[in-house]
């Protein structure tokens, strides 16, 4: 089958707030163009739906139309400060009971970047560990907060991490704890990822400590391939991972569930440039392409990552943030006509 001509998915488009809208309009056309037939099934979460007195940011049809379709690109949702409201992406993830965060990093040609080459994946576990938030009060100035991992979430991100790296043929597997100081928990942690890894012939393995780990991104990342740990490392490293490419502003994420994946970029709805139209649409679009391999539209998806690296390579065009002139819609174009 010609995919690009016969196929069409059905996708939920989450336009979301601030520079939400910009980035979104500027990635579909890029993927019109590209060749993706995709119906969007546009659903409505964050800002205005906070407004309208949903306390939760998310509508249940938004919830009922991901779980339909399997597929959502999510643009930045806004959290509202100091109403008591939840944020909407952590409702999204314990409604859809995504339980990996996958975030690719990779740097690209013509971004400047502290590492000269990165490639690598990092799985984090997304909804356990002291993001349950519960903490205590335990009186006399002294503060708890309850750390819970559990041996089905923690086998499900190591077996996902090497399910992962053998469909993205990848070699090498390094699971990262604290299991030195945490010796139940993160101990669990160790023990699953070894066993995970006596299943996984072919792919080679390794564990890190998580300070040890921090320090080895730093000097030789590329060393580096799939990366697997729990939820407070794993937010922790994936800025690092993120920044060792070149920033927050082009790195992008999958948040998974049980046949469900939310595709989205990592940085937030930037109110102090909405409605310029000069936000960079790349971290977006990196979300879209993955979605697209995903979908398995692979010719689309292969287009536009040729279209960027061909873009960011020459250098002329590009919007503020890395240090460009380029509106939203002017670097949209120029990815459009690389491709
Ligand atoms: P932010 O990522 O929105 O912005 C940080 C800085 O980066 C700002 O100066 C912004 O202008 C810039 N920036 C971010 N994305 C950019 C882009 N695509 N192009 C150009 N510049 C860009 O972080 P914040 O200001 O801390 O958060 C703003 C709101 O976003 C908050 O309500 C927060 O809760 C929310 N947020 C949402 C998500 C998400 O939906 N996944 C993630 C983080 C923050």
């Amino acid at each position: 089958m010609n995919e690009t001509s016969e196929r069409h998915a059905n996708v939920v488009l989450i336009p979301g707030d601030g520079i939400g809208p910009e980035i979104s309009d500027a990635v579909i056309g890029i993927l019109d163009a590209a060749g993706a037939r995709i119906d969007w099934v546009r659903c409505e979460a964050g800002g205005e739906v906070f407004k309208r007195g949903d306390a939760s940011g998310v509508p249940a049809e938004t919830v009922e139309a991901i779980r339909r379709c399997g597929v959502a690109l999510k643009s930045p949702l806004a959290t509202p400060l100091g109403r008591g409201e939840r944020s909407a992406n952590v409702t999204l993830r314990e409604k859809l009971k995504t339980f990996a965060a996958v975030r690719p990093v990779r740097t690209l040609a013509g971004i400047r970047s502290p590492a000269a080459h990165v490639d690598l994946v990092l799985i984090r576990e997304n909804y356990e560990d002291l993001y349950i938030g519960m903490e205590y009060d335990l009186g006399e100035g002294v503060l708890a907060a309850l750390k819970v991992n559990s041996e089905r979430n923690t086998r499900t991100i190591c077996r996902t991490a090497f399910d992962i790296a053998r469909s993205q043929r990848r070699r090498h597997v390094t699971g990262i704890s604290k299991s030195n100081i945490l010796k139940k928990t993160d101990g669990m942690f160790d023990r699953i990822f070894d066993e995970e890894a006596a299943r996984a012939h072919g792919i080679e393995s390794g564990k890190l400590l998580v300070d040890a780990a921090a320090c080895r991104l730093v000097q030789t990342p590329e060393r580096f391939d799939v990366i697997v740990t729990s939820n407070l490392y794993g937010d922790i490293l994936s800025d690092l991972t993120a920044g060792l490419a070149g920033g927050l502003g082009l790195a992008a994420s999958v948040n998974l569930g049980r046949g469900v994946a939310m595709f989205e970029a990592v940085h937030g709805s930037a109110p102090d440039i909405a409605g310029r139209g000069t936000a960079n649409p790349t971290a977006l679009l990196r979300a879209a392409v993955l979605m697209l391999d995903h979908l398995g539209l692979h010719d689309a998806a292969g287009r536009i990552e040729a279209a960027l690296a061909l873009v960011f390579g020459e250098g002329r065009v590009r919007t503020a943030d890395l240090g460009g002139s380029a509106s939203t819609s002017e670097f949209a174009r120029a990815i459009v006509e690389a491709l």
